[in-house]
């Protein structure tokens, strides 16, 4: 008998074996429709054996193999059998993590467009056919003169499609591969002896895995470096990889690649895609067809039979972490899958990750560094710390910021007001009894929003009308407290009656037509207001003035990781400033201004900022020195979240004593969405004991009982 060891969108972590008639060992990798118990799954063959632990009268069979997409390959398989061990997740939730939607059902996936040829038995059939069999005799001759498209076919009689299928049926037609024009590249820049280094240094040994770390400022140029090394990979006939952290950085990061690759076939792959786009994408990588595959974490999971060289373009971005289901990290996945390609792997950044700086710099990557900015004139921007308690703020901006947007305004210059927090302002209180309106689902206040005067809660989504009157106290007189982008906007208005002004915030993106549309705008406005959705890699020619209004915000958190955040931050903001010729000024409003973090911002000095935190860390005993995990309960109860993670820890395997678990603890943000969340943290000087500690602790979870209670495993986690 034949088994099929089946992986199964289950949250189980096992294989599930069904019989089959005639499977053999090249059928491993096909997606496979299989009963299960009432419903039909789609799951992909792993392995196949001669014995199952499955009795054979309970052993179903399977109903089909969907043959129509051709296998997934070893190297595939082998990343997602990684990514499941390594972050303790089911196998089959990792799969459909991994596969596009379309391809998770037994649907019919579109075929990508193909020539057709005849073959010398058509040609054959071509001379037999009588002229009165007019329409097969249009097709065949057509293609007795040549290949043809599909389309071109369709076209030659009526009812060619039916014409061209029984040609195909009866082996006179044969499509072949549309022929692929040669990628070529277009160069647009004579690169800075700086670029001309960093590309020498990233071509040594592009043929093998190795991980480089291309740490430059913002404007360095990385962009173009990364687009040489591509071409460098192209011209070899191999496969490119290039994740970008933000879905709204991809359309314009396409055109951007169309323009300087003109010829080589580029797909695009997010979450956002709609199903059949994104599956032709795929589909289009798996066979071989796609050069270039730009797109957001999940396409980390692109199948690349040619695959030559991975690219990570901010490389520290906390959006290549998953945060649902199997919680990988795309970035890290990235690398993994350099290596079983034996191809290398670029991580790009202005800030690197802590992690990838100290592996940089204690050379376990390659670190190529630029330190200046590419274009001839533009200097990195002068950054002012502006103290509030010298200069008090004028309805939230400080007098000299307001002098500076008024410079701007009258030289006809661009500015841009930053602040991370959206809404018109953060809390509704009571200045009578010190009441905050609170959300019922979440361990959060509901911020003020000013379309349809509703509060909105920016964890769950909920929205309410604003209360008439305090409920504890009465007072009809509620406050606004706080300021977020929406209040900034009308305070700028009335200062600047004549300016452009325009908001740049996921809110305005949503109200107008996407974020593209908005940003198109945004080249005209004489001030922008925005949050990070501003800050991240656009370039503005005329902008000279970034002000920053909430910084002090990422200072002082109980989350070790938000000051490294918060630098990547003010110095992606301050990157924006003084692209092109016109020279930058940042001005930071700060009570703070001799924190050490605002003294390496002034001196752009990175690595200095990157090595106090590090020297910190070690001291501490956070990563990237020790290794870290999570285990997280979610109840509507917070004493059954508390009771699972409690007998939990019990079953924890006893005898490491080189793996830390502490105690339950409710996460930062306790409640979302009306859900009680508390967590286990795991730590180790060491990765595989950790890991090997995690394995044990997993197994025995899925018997620990936990009724009421989702948990989840969280390697490497960066959410607490
Ligand atoms: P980064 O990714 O390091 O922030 P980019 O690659 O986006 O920098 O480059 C910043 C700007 O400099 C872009 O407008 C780019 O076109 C320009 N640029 C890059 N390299 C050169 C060069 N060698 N000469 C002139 N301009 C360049
Ligand atoms: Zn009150
Ligand atoms: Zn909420």
């Amino acid at each position: 008998m034949i088994i099929l060891r089946v992986a199964l969108d289950v949250p189980l972590p096992k294989l599930f074996d069904y019989r089959s008639e005639d499977a053999t060992r090249a059928d491993i990798g096909y997606r496979v429709l299989v009963p299960f118990g009432k419903r039909r799954l789609v799951g992909v063959i792993w392995d196949i054996a001669t014995k199952s632990k499955v009795a054979d009268s309970r052993l179903r069979p399977v109903e089909k193999i969907l043959r129509d997409v051709a296998p997934l390959p070893r190297e595939w398989l082998a990343l997602v059998e990684f990514c499941s061990g390594y972050y303790h997740g089911p196998l089959g939730e990792v799969v459909a993590a991994a596969l596009p939607p379309r391809l998770r059902a037994a649907k019919p996936v579109p075929i990508p467009p193909r020539d057709y040829v005849l073959t010398p038995a058509g040609g054959d059939a071509l001379a037999g056919t009588p002229p009165r069999q007019r329409r097969s005799r249009a097709l065949l001759s057509r293609l007795a003169q040549g290949r043809a498209s599909e389309s071109e076919l369709v076209a030659q009689a009526t009812g060619g499609r039916n014409l061209l299928r029984r040609g195909i049926e009866a082996g006179w037609i044969a499509p072949i591969e549309p022929e692929r024009p040669e990628p070529r590249f277009v160069h647009v820049h004579e690169l800075t002896s700086e670029q001309r280094q960093a590309i020498g240094a990233l071509r040594v040994g592009l043929e093998k895995f190795r991980v480089s770390l291309l740490f430059g400022v913002t404007g360095s140029g990385k962009t173009e470096i990364y687009l040489q090394l591509i071409a460098d990979i192209l011209a070899r006939r191999k496969q490119v990889l290039i994740l970008v952290p933000e879905i709204a950085l991809t359309p314009a990061l396409e055109a951007a690649f169309s323009d300087r690759f003109p010829g080589a076939c580029i797909v695009t792959q997010t979450s956002a895609m709609a199903e059949l786009q994104r599956v032709r994408g795929w589909l289009l990588a798996h066979s071989g067809r796609a050069d270039i595959v730009l797109g957001t974490r999940l396409s980390v999971f692109t199948p690349l039979p040619r695959l030559g060289l991975v690219v990570v373009d901010e490389e520290q971005d906390a959006s290549f972490k998953q945060r649902e289901g199997v919680r990988y990290s795309a970035r890290d996945l990235a690398i993994t899958r350099a290596q079983i390609a034996g191809a290398p792997v670029v991580l790009c950044s202005a800030t690197p990750s802590l992690e990838s700086f100290q592996h940089a710099t204690s050379s376990k990557y390659g670190l190529v560094s630029l330190t200046r900015r590419a274009i001839d004139r533009a200097e990195l921007p002068a950054i002012r710390l502006i103290d509030t308690r010298v200069h008090p703020p004028q309805e939230g901006i400080v007098p000299p910021l307001l002098e500076a947007l008024a410079a701007r305004l009258a030289h006809g210059e661009q500015s841009l007001v930053f602040l991370n927090r959206r809404g018109y302002a953060p809390a509704l209180a009571c200045p009578a009894c010190g009441w905050v309106k609170g959300c019922r689902r979440c361990s959060a206040s509901m911020v003020v929003h000013l379309a349809g005067q509703r509060l909105r809660c920016h964890h769950c989504g909920l929205t309410e009308g604003i209360p008439r009157a305090c409920p504890e106290c009465g007072n009809p007189d509620l406050q606004a407290f706080g300021r977020g982008t929406q209040r900034v906007e009308i305070t700028l208005a009335e200062k600047f009656p004549h300016a452009r002004i325009l908001r740049v915030d996921s809110d305005a993106a949503r109200a107008r037509s996407g974020l593209e549309d908005l940003l198109e705008r945004a080249t005209r406005a004489d001030i922008l207001v925005g949050t990070q959705i501003l800050a991240k890699g656009h370039h503005f020619e005329r902008l000279t003035l970034a002000g920053v209004l909430n910084a002090d915000s990422g200072l002082f958190s109980s989350d070790y990781r938000a000051s490294e955040r918060a630098f990547a931050q003010l110095q992606q903001v301050a990157g924006r400033a003084g692209r092109s010729n016109l020279p930058g000024e940042v001005l930071i409003q700060t009570r703070y201004p001799d924190h050490p973090l605002y003294q390496s911002l002034v001196r752009h000095d990175y690595p200095g900022f990157a090595g106090s935190l590090l020297a910190e860390r070690r001291e501490a005993g956070f990563p990237p020195f020790v290794f870290e995990a999570a285990l997280r309960a979610e109840s509507t109860d917070e004493l059954h979240a508390q009771r699972f993670l409690r007998s939990a820890i019990d079953e924890s395997p006893r005898r490491s004593a080189s793996v830390t678990v502490f105690d339950p603890v409710p996460m930062s943000l306790a409640r979302l969405a009306g859900v009680e969340r508390a967590q286990v943290l795991v730590q180790s000087r060491s990765r595989p004991r950790l890991q090997a500690f995690l394995a044990e602790w997993s197994d025995a979870l899925y018997r620990t009982p936990s009724r009421g209670v989702r948990w989840h495993l969280d390697v490497d986690p960066i959410e607490f």
